[in-house]
């Protein structure tokens, strides 16, 4: 009997596949049932193995799965790259690519894909538009990147419409990245109308089953289009020619769970490795992505006005150390919504902090409610009645009596989305006030049906978080309302303005899309900070460069790279003994490379853990050895202290 040896990728804290013996060559991509410690559990093979030194450890194959590969060798190609650079366990991540029934190793189904309306579209594209698809089309083939870069509104997802119709004649498929599930539904829907091919969705609020059908399609090639969010990335595209990553500046596509890839990130190598182009679109692109295109080193593609000759927004600030919010509205803003309202428009109150209110307080002796296990105050919520802790998800019963002094006015003080939602039922009882946060939008399908009567234009009032911020083409919606601006300014983190004027542009960009000119209002104790006055001429370019200029001042990304290392345990000391070895031990390879650190973490108590960190700054490269030298960091532990590492993190808590 021949006896063959197998790579297989399995989950698990291993740094590359293990051996298997079979009867049989098996090809790499196939799945397979294969024992691993006392269970059974479903593996991918990666090729023939050297045969190993002992043959005593090795155990055979169960079973093979498959008739062929349902991974491909670019697929592990891309996969392999990202272990690599993320030092994650590249089996974890090869299983975790797949959807949940093909990773249990259920049997592979047919392909579902839905057809294209194939309707031309209703005006012509503007020179700025032509000139765009011309460039990137001429590209067919051959690695380059894009910043498709133009304000919100200024049809950026028409070329990527007409780019789809391109490749598809050219018999290439097409992979589209949002960055969350919420704007996946309008995005199928616009490029679907125009669509003359298959497509098909991938994300994680779709049914198991459903999605397995649009990973079948995309990887044996039936789908043209695979619209998807972040892990959409890791699916096998035979022919694929072009990607597309719509609001790339967008943090979403940064996985905090597991591996903490940028699919962002992995979408440029994806295209490197394939030879092929990729689009990176953005009002309001990451410095990381606007340095690249001032380098020359992506293309920038601009789109520079509204199509139809639609004017920016106004945008006005209310200093509300005048005109003081009455249930957190201004009287400006209380008038400003109310004009939208009586003219038949809409109007969006955006306020980034979901429940009813940050803070109970006793009003006699000052007594606030923490958290149980966080250094933090929980926030109280009415729909149900609870304090809540959204950094650990504990909840608790509110208070009526003050445990202090046993007084019993206690008050909520401060708004969230819930008690505006109440407080402006009140002030605007004809119209609808529609809520759209987590709490409201957590059952599948909820956001799509939430947002449909703003989508059909009836009159309303939208309330929500940054959910509502991004995307959304609202032909109705003239005016918005930032109530609570200083909340984004006063971050600590070194992307705090930038996130902040990243998401103020996508707020004031639902304003005045299609109609009335749009009027932002900005509620502010702080009218004259000095970026405002850059955020409000409404001159993206002019404002990364002043963020930059300061950016590389410190010595922040993206000048240069950084990686965090989060220590977490029970109690404080072993966390930063722990940490302080690795700082050691950085230190001891006498690089160039900086350790900032151990410190605590921005929270330091969460979730009845103590977390410390230390920040490693360099080039990527040095940092990449650094890590290397100093790993592995998969499933890494100290004693009872638990690591992660994060390689280009998103923010630093
Ligand atoms: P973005 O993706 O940049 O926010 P969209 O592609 O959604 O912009 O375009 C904004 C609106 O303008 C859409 O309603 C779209 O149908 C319309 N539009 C796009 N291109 C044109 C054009 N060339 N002429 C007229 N209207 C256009
Ligand atoms: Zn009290
Ligand atoms: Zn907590």
């Amino acid at each position: 009997m021949s006896r063959f040896f197998i790579n297989v990728f399995v989950p698990g804290p291993f740094f590359g596949p293990l051996i298997y013996a079979s009867d049989a060559l098996i090809s790499a991509g196939v799945r397979v049932k294969v024992p691993l410690g006392s269970r059974e559990i479903v593996g991918i093979c990666a090729g023939e193995a050297n045969q190993p030194e002992t043959l005593e450890t090795i155990k055979s194959i169960i079973s093979v799965i498959d008739d062929e590969p349902i991974v491909s060798p670019q697929h592990l190609s891309l996969v392999d790259f990202a272990s690599d650079y993320y030092l994650a366990p590249p089996g974890d991540l090869l299983l975790s690519s797949l959807p949940t029934t093909l990773r249990k190793g259920k049997p592979i189904p047919k392909p579902t894909t839905e057809t294209g309306h194939n309707k031309p579209p209703a005006y012509s594209l503007t020179s700025d538009q032509q000139h765009a698809i011309e460039a990137v089309d001429q590209t067919a083939n051959q690695f380059q990147c894009f910043l498709l870069q133009g304000v919100t509104g200024s049809g950026k997802t028409q070329v990527f419409s007409a780019l789809i119709h391109r490749m598809i004649k050219r018999g290439q498929q097409v992979l589209l990245l949002v960055p969350e599930i919420g704007l996946v539904g309008q995005m199928v829907s616009r490029i679907r109308n125009q669509l003359d091919g298959e497509l098909c969705v991938s994300h994680s609020g779709i049914a198991n089953g459903a999605r397995t059908k649009a990973f079948v399609a995309s990887a044996r090639g039936v789908a043209d289009v695979l619209i998807g969010t972040r892990s959409a990335l890791f699916t096998p595209m035979p022919n694929l020619g072009l990607i597309l990553v719509d609001e790339e500046h967008d943090g979403a596509y940064k996985n905090q769970e597991g591996c903490r890839y940028s699919a962002r990130d992995l979408a440029i190598v994806r295209a490197k490795q394939t030879n092929i182009p990729i689009v990176l679109s953005s009002a309001t692109p990451s410095l990381e992505t606007w340095q690249q295109a001032e380098l020359g080193k992506y293309q920038r593609l601009c789109l520079l006005d509204r199509p139809g000759q639609q004017p920016q927004p106004t945008i006005r600030l209310i200093d509300v150390r005048y005109d003081k919010p009455k249930d957190g509205l201004s009287e400006a803003a209380q008038r400003a919504v109310r004009y939208a309202i009586d003219h038949g428009q809409q109007a969006l109150v955006f306020l980034n902090r979901r429940g009813y209110s940050p803070i109970l307080m006793c009003t006699d002796c000052g007594w606030i409610p923490g958290c149980k296990y966080c250094d933090a105050k929980p926030t109280l919520h009415r729909q149900p009645d609870s304090l809540w802790c959204h950094h650990c998800d504990h909840r608790q019963r509110p208070v009526s009596i003050c445990p202090e002094c046993a007084g019993h006015n206690l008050l909520a003080v401060g708004h969230g989305t819930e008690r505006l939602e109440e407080t402006l039922a009140k002030s605007f009882p004809e119209v609808p006030i529609i809520r759209v946060d987590r709490d409201t939008t957590a059952r599948r399908r909820a956001f799509d049906q939430l947002i449909q009567p703003v989508i059909d234009g009836q009159p309303c009032i939208l309330v929500g978080t940054q959910m509502l911020a991004k995307g959304h083409d609202f032909q109705k919606l003239s005016t918005v309302v930032i109530t609570d601006a200083d909340q984004g300014l006063s971050g600590a983190d070194f992307r705090s303005v930038e996130h902040f004027a990243q998401l103020l542009t996508q707020v004031a960009g639902r304003a005045g899309r299609h109609g009335a000119t749009g009027q932002v209002l900005i509620q502010t104790h702080r009218p004259d900070s000095e970026w405002f006055d850059k955020i409000l001429r409404q001159d993206y370019d002019h404002l990364a460069k002043a963020m930059l200029l300061e950016r590389q001042q410190f010595n922040w990304p993206p000048e240069s790279h950084i990686a965090l290392v989060t220590a977490r345990a029970s109690s404080p000391t072993p966390v930063f003994e722990a940490l302080e070895e690795i700082a050691d031990q950085i230190h001891a390879l006498d690089s160039p490379i900086r350790v900032l650190g151990p410190a605590p973490a921005p929270m330091e108590r969460r979730n009845r853990q103590y977390h410390g960190q230390l920040l490693i700054l360099g080039k990527r490269s040095l940092i990449q050895w650094v890590l290397k030298e100093t790993g592995p960091w998969a499933y890494k532990k100290r004693g009872k202290v638990m690591f992660q590492l994060d390689v280009d993190p998103w923010d630093l808590w």
